[in-house]
């Protein structure tokens, strides 16, 4: 669906960023912004099938007949992705990037602090959706394709 970004561009693909209230921040399109539209095509509002090396063009080598094979990353990505399920794959990612050091005492003195004049405020006048509201990432970017 076609949709017109604040540049002036007719375009199917744009980036939306609210703030914590849920206030639009602002919109990019491809043209203005191509920096958030580096990744592979994935957009599901395009409503086309992309073919593999249309969505993970970096992922895939054309041979001397002109069709398109699979690099070795991304077979070993799909073997890996084969041989281990999801829950394996969560586990493994927890495992390699969590945190083992305790928190210093400043960190839990901020901590605290910000659970008492943050956190609490927030959880007796407006109950517990505004504190889920307030634990998510300050800049959290909701990509949309319009
Ligand atoms: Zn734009």
């Amino acid at each position: 669906m076609a949709w017109t970004c604040g540049c002036g561009r007719e375009t199917s693909r744009g980036c939306t960023t609210y703030d914590l209230k849920g206030v639009l921040v602002k919109e990019v399109c491809p043209g203005c912004d191509p920096s958030k539209f580096e990744g592979p095509i994935t957009d599901p509002s395009d409503n086309k099938i992309y073919t593999g090396p249309q969505a993970m063009p970096t992922l895939y080598k054309q041979d001397a007949n002109g069709v398109y094979q699979a690099k070795d990353e991304l077979i070993s990505d799909t073997v890996e992705k084969w041989d281990k399920g999801p829950t394996e794959r969560a586990k493994d990612l927890k495992r390699a990037t969590r945190r083992t050091e305790p928190l210093t005492a400043e960190e839990l003195e901020k901590t605290r602090k910000w659970g008492v004049e943050v956190l609490a405020p927030l959880l007796r006048a407006h109950g517990m959706g505004a504190v889920v509201g307030a634990m998510q990432p300050k800049d959290a970017e909701v990509a949309s394709g319009r």
